[in-house]
């Protein structure tokens, strides 16, 4: 006798419905499971024998044959053995066949009957509401990660056992209340703050510039300027996810069965720091398993690069693409998975193998080519889909002196970001594939960054001057754009000009370059084209001592490098 009953495939971060169908015909005993089966899915059919023996259910003697149909989509996981076990006792005639209509069904199973959790519940329950049907049966580990599908019939069963009695009328179940969503109390623990961190208001105001429109940023200073410390406060101004992007997230983490205890919904912004010896495929997924890697971990949050010249070339290679698209794809035997990864990049790197090359009372002890060997490792395409590069250098005394509670709080930012954010919602709203500047195609350039006169001499002049690419000048366009955003103004001024053109300091020569670094104050463009500190010239300077531009603070601290040692290695 042959039944169907229904479970799911995950195919990237989705699912697809998958038919199990099991038929029983006379003749020697034999289990056989055909339809592109996968490791754990060849040796379900061990587990589901001996769960059902352990149930106390009689299985006849005769040819199981199950097919996992459509027969094209490889079947990984162990999802598949509840409903294995269910259609064999529908075959055998422990369950009427209208008993399993409307049911979408996945969990693995112990031999002792007992059902254990299983990875991508989400994309199960999404699939099933998409494909018409109203109720899933999931273990009851799963059950609250299911619940975040609204319109759906969610039943918990632990055992084997638990979910026959439902099926069969004997002990109906109630399906699951939905739990806590979205409610902010289920939220981990909160993300580090801004206010921890003294001084280094220039980087803080960078990694400001880079939230508020979405803004790859490079890093480079000698060992304790903070740069990881920064870095990992950097979700915590980026604005809050909207449910739509925290289930994405979610989605992700529930592929990779990582979702942690007690959450159903990721709230947070991921923040990923995967250590410089990963593989390609631990960073933009794949592998033998196919899952999905670091990039997709970090979707709608942030991945950071520490020690960036120590990753190895190829890894940094095939990060290229996915950044530019925000979507991984990858090819396997028979099908094609894609992943998402709207990340944003926060790469740092120390100035040469010692850390202290142009840091000022430091000696570097490179020799000039390891030095050159270094930066040539980080250099080209990469750097072409970074927007922001910033020295950092060591917190001077006058900081680490200062008392507690002088310092913004991550609110204060986030805030700022927020409504920058919102200028761009509004500028890109006939335009829904673009979020923020940094995701401007051409052609959007050349419609929301018109510039005067004025700031239009300036990039020219840079250009010229620093001999800068034409993506170059699309970057510097969609930072001041950005830098007027935050800044509440309509039309790109000098001011954010400026600072968009001294954030590209790794296209000068000099740096990252062919030629000895030139001193950063000489180098600084506002400086020599206007022939006045960024300082002074600063519309807000003298309002609030906490609030400074880049540039400034820059300028200010290079001018009193007294007691900048380091800290030490690592922040
Ligand atoms: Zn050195």
């Amino acid at each position: 006798m042959l039944s169907r009953v229904r479970s799911g495939a995950v195919l990237g971060i989705d699912a697809v419905v998958v038919e199990v169908e099991v038929d029983m015909t006379l003749g020697l005993p034999y289990f056989n499971v055909v339809g592109l089966p996968e490791g754990a899915v060849k040796e379900s059919k061990v587990r589901v024998v001996s769960a059902l023996k352990n149930c106390g259910f009689d299985l006849p003697q005769k040819r199981i044959t199950v097919n996992l149909a459509p027969a094209d989509i490889r079947k990984e996981g162990a999802a598949f053995e509840l409903p294995i076990a269910l259609g064999i006792l529908e075959s055998s005639r422990h369950l009427e066949r209208q008993a399993l209509d409307g049911y979408l069904f996945g969990g693995e199973l112990a031999l002792d009957g007992v059902l254990k959790p299983i990875r991508g519940v989400l994309p199960l329950a999404v699939a099933a509401l998409r494909a018409g049907f109203g109720r899933v049966m999931v273990p009851a580990a799963n059950a609250e990660e299911a619940s975040l599908v609204e319109g759906l019939e969610v039943y918990a069963v632990s055992h084997l056992r638990e979910a026959v009695e439902h099926l069969t009328g004997l002990t109906p179940l109630e399906p699951c209340r939905r739990g806590a969503l979205p409610n902010p109390t289920v939220s981990g623990p909160s993300p580090p703050d801004m206010s921890d961190v003294r001084g280094q208001q220039d980087i803080k105001n960078a990694l400001e510039l880079a939230a508020a429109g979405g803004h790859n940023i490079l890093m480079c200073g000698p060992p304790g300027s903070g740069k990881t410390m920064l870095a990992r406060r950097l979700p915590g101004i980026l604005p809050r996810m909207v449910f739509q992007e925290a289930l994405e997230v979610t989605k992700i983490y529930s592929v990779l069965g990582q979702l942690p205890d007690g959450r159903s919904l990721l709230q947070d912004r991921p923040f990923r720091s995967p250590h410089h010896t990963i593989s390609d495929a631990g960073l933009v997924g794949g592998g033998p398993l196919t899952r999905p890697g670091e990039l997709s971990m970090a979707h709608h949050g942030v991945l950071f690069l520490d020690e960036l010249p120590e990753f190895r070339k190829n890894v940094l290679e095939v990060l290229r693409q996915p950044l530019e698209e925000g979507q991984v794809h990858l090819a396997r035997a028979n099908q094609n998975i894609t992943y998402p990864c709207r990340v944003m990049l926060v790469a740092a790197m120390n100035p040469c193998p010692c850390g202290f090359f142009n840091v000022p009372n430091r000696a570097c002890t490179c020799p000039e080519r390891r030095v050159r060997d270094y930066h040539a490792r980080v250099s080209g395409p990469l750097l072409d889909r970074i927007d922001i590069t910033l020295q950092t250098k060591p917190l001077s005394y006058r900081f680490l002196a200062a008392p507690e509670g002088q310092e913004l709080p991550s609110a204060h930012y986030r805030a700022r970001v927020e409504a920058a954010r919102a200028r761009q919602r509004h500028r890109f709203r006939f335009e829904l594939a673009t979020h923020c500047n940094a995701q401007m195609s051409p052609t959007q350039l050349r419609r929301h960054c018109k510039v005067d006169k004025g700031p239009a001499r300036m990039l020219r002049a840079a250009l010229e001057r620093f001999a800068l690419s034409a993506r170059a000048h699309d970057r510097i366009l969609k930072l001041a754009r950005t830098r007027a955003d935050l800044e509440d103004h309509a039309q790109i001024d000098e001011m954010d000009m400026g600072l968009a053109i001294d954030c590209r300091i790794m296209d000068r020569r000099g740096w990252l370059g062919d030629a000895p670094l030139p001193k950063r104050a000489e180098d600084r463009f506002l400086d020599t084209l206007m022939g006045t500190p960024i300082a002074s010239a600063h519309p807000t300077a003298g309002m609030d001592p906490r609030r400074v531009s880049l540039g400034e603070q820059r300028e200010q601290d290079f001018g009193e490098a007294e007691g900048g040692g380091s800290r030490g290695r690592g922040d």
